[in-house]
């Protein structure tokens, strides 16, 4: 006899909100879930989960959820719902077409960063095999590309360096660029744990987050910094560290290339490069910065935490590189409480670019024109493939404008809010002749598509995540998926409908082909996750229970890399017709684009966004506490209200992105990193005017 509103039984599953990846019980009656508790051996959040990961079941029931395929000759035509044979066999006529008028290179499709490995690793493994290309690519083109360029080139890994664990042995923490205690809540409340425990933090970002004083926990130092000069900043510190003598030359003789360690000394020994120097262009207080990387260099061992206010910039890789410098030249690598960790921050993010998701890469970060690699896919997948890279996300959009790209898959991304340049996306979303949406619910990308595949949540099918730390972490289907697929299951359909001889019945068989082709991945099986509850990458032969901390006793690389980090100012440029810089961040109870969040109990703690202005802007400008501001910029307006506050420093405003009348993409521009094309969006120069509202 079941009371009603008990469970029945309980399925232990993962958060698909951020790249904390914590662990929850689906507490169960029959196919519905009465609650999510977070499970206490989950080793990501060992007991803990935010308010997000809690409600986040809200979202599968949402009445908006779209269960049935659709589909429609033109995108100003009516959608009708059509049966899955139908829409799948539309989507593989219309590729197979294409292919053969166009050319392989005219189509290609992008993989979800929150759907499993298990997923993306097909979506990427059929526009390769299948299309016949190499044009996929995935959300980390916006977020996280920098990380995995800057961190291979440095250390020879895309992917942070420690577990969360590590935190528990740091004695100086610096968070650049991330506001852990609203993106990343579970890690953020570790971490103010150990600043409660006596460890010191440095906060460097533009905006005072709640980190920098908050109850018992008090940044050593904050160095609010004009939005765009990270790598000013990152280099003054390490100037500091080499002129005053504090780098660690033993670590650095042992373990990094010492030529190429004594070219950067040079440069970043220069007094142009001094915290003097570069005050008046980053408005950080020289004393202060000098006091921060004394700090850091000598303080114990030194954690660097780091987030999209390190990545979404024009030196977005300059930065990840410049901070790769800075914990070699103090050692703070390869052992407990130090390293270089970027705070991903989608469920899968990390997982996304580990499967192969980028156009020059296939699974395990190898390049395409790597043939040894490439001939052991030929040899396993039977088709030849090409050693070209393929296009990224923003060049396949120019193709589509200038006619040479006529279709796309797109596997739970919607461009159309998350990618710069609103406009120039819907122009090439518009100019293709089939664009096919597999999501949740009906987004703003869907407005420009063929076929809608209707997806199905992270509670609707069996595979796993892999977080912020490398860890691989079990989903676990706890009700059927309500649109009758799952994701995966879909992107099979339509490769076996254009002749692909994909014969999987399981996810457990994916990932047992990933592991087969992906050396970091070569022991990681579902059994083992079973075991072991999760396990972290590189999972081999030389580490068969996985590595919590990477790079001890040398680096993947080899040597690891110093490189020297000039700075170069953004074009995105102040005036008087824009004289403010708007940056952008997250609060606690909403996620990225609240597609979800919105759909969940969450909706309750936050109904709009709003602008933060320093008092003295508020002023010169007559606006005051909650009057609707427009805000514009070179590349368009949006109104929001106004919040006076003296969290942001005059000159500087911030908005979170959370609500879509917010629209911040229609105001950011479409400048973006040098190596990888993720876009700026954390410095565009704007005007801020009353308004009568939207
Ligand atoms: Fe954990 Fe992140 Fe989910 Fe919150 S949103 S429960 S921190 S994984």
């Amino acid at each position: 006899v079941i009371e009603i509103g008990q469970p029945s039984h309980s399925v232990v599953t993962t958060c698909a909100y951020c790249g904390v990846g914590c662990s929850f019980k689906a507490e169960m009656r029959g196919n519905e879930v009465v609650r999510m508790v977070p499970y206490k051996d989950g080793k990501a959040n060992r007991g803990h989960s935010c308010v997000k990961g809690r409600f986040a079941w809200g979202y599968a029931t949402h009445q908006e959820r779209i269960l049935k395929p659709m589909m429609r000759d033109k995108i100003t035509d009516p959608w009708v719902e059509v049966s899955w044979d139908q829409a799948l066999d539309r989507v593989a006529k219309d590729f197979t077409r294409l292919r053969a008028t166009y050319g392989a290179n005219a189509i290609g499709g992008i993989t979800s960063s929150r759907c499993t490995n298990e997923e993306t690793y097909l979506v990427q493994k059929m526009i390769r095999a299948v299309f016949g290309t190499n044009n996929v690519d995935t959300c980390a083109r916006v977020c996280h590309s920098p990380t995995g360029y800057g961190l291979k080139t440095t250390f020879g890994t895309s992917a942070g360096t420690q577990d969360f664990d590590s935190v528990e042995d740091a004695d100086v923490v610096v968070v650049i660029g991330a506001n852990p205690t609203d993106g990343h809540p579970v890690f953020g409340s570790r971490l103010k744990k150990r600043l409660r425990q006596g460890a010191k933090l440095i906060v460097v970002d533009p905006r005072r987050i709640d980190l920098v004083r908050t109850p018992h926990v008090k940044a050593a130092h904050h160095l609010p910094l004009r939005p765009g000069t990270n790598v000013a900043v990152m280099t003054a510190m390490a100037h500091v560290i080499v002129t005053e003598g504090l780098a660690n030359e033993e670590f650095i003789r042992q373990y990094c290339d010492w030529d190429e360690f004594q070219d950067w000394a040079a440069f970043v020994s220069e007094p142009s490069r001094s915290p003097e120097a570069i005050a008046p262009l980053t408005g950080v207080d020289p004393a202060e910065l000098r006091a921060a990387a004394r700090l850091y260099a000598t303080g114990g061992n030194g954690a660097i935490y780091y987030g999209l206010g390190v990545t979404e910039h024009s030196q977005g890789t300059t930065t990840v590189m410049a901070i790769a410098n800075l914990a070699m030249v103090t050692g703070n690598l390869g052992r407990r409480g130090v390293g270089v960790n970027p705070l991903r921050g989608q469920n899968n993010v990390q997982g996304a670019c580990d499967m192969g998701s980028f156009p020059h890469e296939f699974s395990g970060y190898r390049h395409v024109s790597e043939d040894a690699t490439r001939e052991m896919f030929e040899e396993l997948w039977g088709v030849p493939l090409s050693q070209e890279p393929g296009l990224r996300i923003p060049n396949m959009l120019d193709a589509a404008v200038d006619g040479s790209f006529k279709g796309i898959y797109i596997q739970g991304e919607d461009i159309l809010q998350s990618d710069p340049n609103t406009a120039h996306v819907a122009a090439g979303l518009a100019a293709m002749e089939c664009v096919v949406v597999q999501d949740l619910f009906l987004n703003e990308t869907a407005n420009y598509a063929h076929v809608f595949l209707p997806g199905s949540t992270f509670l609707e099918k069996d595979g796993t995540f892999t977080n912020a730390e490398r860890r691989i972490n079990r989903v676990r289907k706890v009700m059927p998926s309500r649109s009758g697929m799952a994701d995966w299951d879909i992107t099979l359909a339509v490769a076996k409908r254009m002749g692909a001889q994909f014969d999987y019945t399981h996810p457990s068989q994916i990932m047992d082909e990933i592991a087969k082709t992906t050396p970091s991945f070569k022991n990681v099986s579902y059994a083992l996750l079973e075991e072991m509850g999760s396990v972290q990458w590189p999972c081999n032969d030389k580490f068969p229970e996985g590595s919590p901390i990477m790079h001890v006793g040398g680096f993947a690389r080899g040597k690891g890399k110093f490189v020297v980090t000039d700075y170069v100012p953004t074009d995105e440029k102040t005036g008087p017709r824009f004289p403010l810089l708007l940056t952008t961040g997250r609060i606690l109870s909403q996620y990225n684009v609240g597609a979800q969040t919105r759909r969940t109990e969450n909706v309750l703690w936050h109904d709009e966004d709003v602008l933060e202005i320093h008092p003295h802007d508020a002023e010169q400008r007559g606006i005051r506490d909650g009057d609707w501001v427009a805000l514009n910029s070179r590349a368009g307006g949006t109104t929001l209200r106004a919040r006076i506050t003296d969290r942001v420093a005059p000159g500087v405003v911030y908005t979170t992105f959370h609500h879509p009348a917010t629209q911040a993409n229609v105001v950011t521009t479409d400048y973006s990193d040098w190596a990888t094309n993720c876009p700026e969006y954390k410095v565009t120069a704007v005007q801020i005017s009353p308004s009568n509202g939207p």
